[in-house]
């Protein structure tokens, strides 16, 4: 097919707005499947991302659309990731693209992620097609939502597209507005090869699988390929190529332009990541195209088997989710509370929650985990530095110059009724405010610097139950800053347990040690004798509390008469202490290790 009638897009918006039933009407109408075929939500494929309602995975699906002027266009919807914690990899998706739907619900209005999204979106150069949603709703206002397109956002609002992707009202006007609007790729076959692979993942048959989109070049059946990040020589030969209807279709080559598969018996998926440069092994470019990076994990936390002989099984389990997760990081840890277990990085605080999600589902695992730190830069005396994402890797505080910790951008959007609660959250957690901005029907944008550290605690779940679910927010790493933060260590029975340590700033370290070993007293069950908890800096005792000795067993109720009701309290108990560490002689819970995140 010749480039003139390419489009390439993707769409864009805000979480709930509408992405993924645009797409699956686009889909329908242009015949890409039969209706049978159709699930209800073709775009979400993972189970955890329709519990979610995210997108985890980019997808793609290759359209063809007869327009009024009679010519038939390929237009390539390149699907994005919904979430903060994936910034690089919808970054990386738009870049594949000339062009992208923005999702305005016509009910709410811009939201925190339209905004990040959008600017993405700029940030690529891309054509943005307004598009207002779900006007069939009788609280649906089409005026005041491309009124905050204009004002918000900056764009102009004035041909927006007013649609339902629910009953599929205006969907031929985005059809023809994505022939109309967004630019098609310029042919550049004659070019050396450069594709990007804007998504890869693994399959069990095949190996890496990559969508790519190819720059420059063609590429074929049969050609010798390599990728540029890669330092060695290593290559590959294409084994199939293709487009996705969404089905794969095998296709004999694709040129500049293209947006489709390519498998080439790549056997880890970590040698084939997002954001790199496919080229031909012969007459290949010399250049790779722009924006690569490496994932970096920002936050952390130790994940330890309950039972330590599952401890082989853990490691075999993190290893198969690395195979599909390559983001994903993890290596030995030895915890002398917990025993051996492992140190994962992550990129974000949802990336965290899935991964460890789906260890427990996927792979049946009981697992306890300790409470999220992010990295830290640790400048010493002696003019080196340290990056630790781990409390117990602390130096001694006499040999440190300064500390660093990362900090974040936030823009978060509100009723007006809830900004006070809201500052006094940011100012708790210690936000620095940039800017407040009314955006209409009683609405206020604001933005907040804050350290990452602070948000990794709880912070979303706090911004939900300060706004009744009303705020919306989306955030992006800013850089490093100095700050004062200490580690505040936990004694359980005199004994200090490495795994609740904790690195905390300065000014809240008191507070934080108090509330904690209060949670802590209330998590951690009676044991046969009094256990004493403390909280401590450096030598320092900053809070201690008490679990009294159990009086009675439990069981003595039951005067020995009623053996099922005897037999089904013991098998309770023994349930309950399923996810129990023995910490010295005394049984800890899980819910202990993350007690810091249920302060409050
Ligand atoms: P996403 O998070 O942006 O992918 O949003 P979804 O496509 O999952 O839609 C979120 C919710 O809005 C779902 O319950 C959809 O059924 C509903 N929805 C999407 N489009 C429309 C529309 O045009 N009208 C109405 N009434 N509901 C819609
Ligand atoms: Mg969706």
């Amino acid at each position: 097919i010749n480039q003139s009638h390419i489009r390439n897009f993707s769409i864009i918006a805000h979480i709930d707005h509408g992405k993924s039933t645009l797409a699956d009407r686009l889909i329908e109408v242009t015949g890409a499947l039969s209706e049978r075929q159709m699930k209800k939500q073709v775009l979400d494929s993972m189970e955890l991302e329709q519990e979610r309602g995210i997108t985890i995975k980019a997808q793609t699906a290759t359209l063809n659309y007869k327009a009024k002027d009679g010519e038939i266009y390929q237009l390539n919807l390149i699907d994005t990731p919904g979430h903060v914690d994936f910034t690089y990899e919808v970054s990386r998706s738009l870049q594949a693209c000339e062009g992208a739907l923005l999702i305005v619900d016509a009910a709410q209005g811009v939201e925190a992620q339209t905004l990040a999204n959008v600017y993405l979106a700029m940030e690529n150069d891309l054509e943005i097609i307004p598009v207002i949603n779900k006007i069939d709703l009788p609280s649906a206002d089409i005026e005041e939502a491309k009124r905050q397109i204009e004002d918000v956002i900056g764009l102009d609002a004035s041909f927006a597209i007013p649609v339902s992707a629910k009953t599929g009202q205006g969907i031929e006007d985005v059809l023809e507005a994505i022939v109309e609007h967004v630019p098609p790729p310029q042919n550049l076959d004659e070019k050396p090869l450069r594709a990007l692979v804007v998504d890869s993942w693994f399959d069990s048959y095949v190996g890496a699988v990559a969508l790519i989109r190819v720059f420059e070049g063609t590429i074929k059946k049969g050609d010798r390929f390599r990728l540029m990040s890669m330092p060695t020589a290593a290559s590959y030969e294409v084994q199939d190529l293709g487009y996705f209807v969404p089905a794969p279709f095998s296709t004999p080559h694709l040129d500049s332009g293209a947006v489709g598969f390519l498998i080439g018996g790549i056997k880890k998926l970590a040698d084939l990541k997002v954001g790199d440069t496919v080229t031909t092994l012969k007459n290949g470019a010399t250049e790779p195209l722009p924006g690569y990076r490496e994932p970096k994990p920002m936050v952390f936390s130790g994940l330890y088997p309950v039972d330590s002989a599952d401890y082989n099984e853990l490691r075999d389990s993190l290893e198969k989710l690395h195979m599909n997760d390559p983001a994903f990081t993890f290596e030995p840890e030895n915890s002398s509370a917990l025993g051996l277990g492992f140190r994962c990085g992550f990129l974000g605080m949802l990336h965290m929650e899935i991964v460890q999600e789906r260890l427990e589902r996927e792979y049946d695992l009981d697992l306890i985990t300790t409470a999220p730190s992010v990295i830290y830069r640790i400048y010493k005396t002696d003019g080196t530095m340290i990056e630790i994402s781990n409390p117990s890797e602390f130096p001694d505080p006499a040999g440190i110059d300064r500390i660093e910790e990362p900090t974040v951008l936030a823009n978060i959007f509100m009723p007006e009724e809830f900004v006070g609660a809201m500052m006094k959250l940011c100012q708790e957690r210690r936000g620095m405010q940039q800017d407040m901005k009314f955006i209409g029907q009683g609405r206020v944008m604001l933005t907040y610097r804050l350290p990452l550290a602070e948000m990794v605690i709880d912070f979303y779940d706090k911004l939900k139950s300060v706004s009744r679910g009303y705020a919306s927010m989306d955030y992006e790493l800013a850089d490093f800053s100095p700050d004062d933060v200490v580690k505040l260590d936990v004694l359980v029975h005199a004994e200090p347990v490495d795994a609740l340590s904790l690195i905390v700033h300065r000014s809240i370290a008191e507070s934080r040690g108090r509330d904690l070993v209060k949670k802590l007293r209330e998590l951690i069950p009676r044991q046969q004798f009094d256990v004493p908890l403390q909280a401590a800096i450096g030598g320092r005792i900053l809070a201690r509390e008490t679990v009294k000795a159990v009086r009675k067993n439990v069981t003595a109720k039951c005067y020995g008469g009623d053996i099922t009701r005897k037999r089904k309290l013991l098998e309770k108990q023994k349930a309950g202490k399923k996810r129990m560490k023995s910490i010295g002689s005394v049984e800890v819970p899980q819910e202990a290790f993350l007690a810091v995140l249920k302060l409050g």
